[in-house]
């Protein structure tokens, strides 16, 4: 018994006809380059939509510097007679503000799943680690939460 066993364990290590590993890892490589294609082309749709938040904050961050700027240049007496220029600048400065949150609150979205991408976890949900549809990264290339997930932290 104990030769039987021993001649199954040898015959199991035996390696096993060329043709079909060589084949099956073809198929594996081409499925993987797709996969990096996919990949790579979430990365440069991140990194254009990087780019264009960065600017965009940079373009807030200078009007308000130059809102600072006139505000120190003629001090807040001179809205004195016009308090609905100070108003309407108010509002401005608040609407920036608020802008400029979202922007970097996106921002911070896709530098995160610009990480994800480096780290190889990219389109796992980053609370069940389910993959994330194709569906959903292709018109959010940024999304790090499943649906699913996405819908609860909503709710
Ligand atoms: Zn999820």
């Amino acid at each position: 018994m104990a030769v039987k066993a021993a001649v199954k364990k040898k015959r199991k290590r035996t390696p096993p006809a060329r043709s079909k590993p060589k084949a099956a890892a073809k198929t594996s490589r081409v499925k993987a380059k797709a996969r990096g294609n996919e990949i790579e082309k979430f990365r440069e749709q991140l990194l254009a939509e990087r780019t264009r938040l960065e600017e965009e904050l940079r373009e807030i961050e200078s009007r308000a510097a130059r809102v600072d700027e006139f505000d120190r240049a003629t001090e807040l007496s001179a809205y004195e007679d016009h308090p609905a220029d100070l108003a309407s600048e108010t509002f401005e400065r608040e609407k920036d503000l608020a802008i400029g949150e979202s922007v970097e609150h996106m921002l911070h979205k896709v530098i995160n799943a610009l990480e994800k991408l480096d780290r190889g976890t990219y389109g796992r949900c980053d609370a069940c680690g389910r993959p994330i549809k194709k569906a959903r990264l292709r018109a959010l290339p940024f999304a790090t939460l499943c649906l699913m997930c996405q819908a609860r932290l909503e709710s």
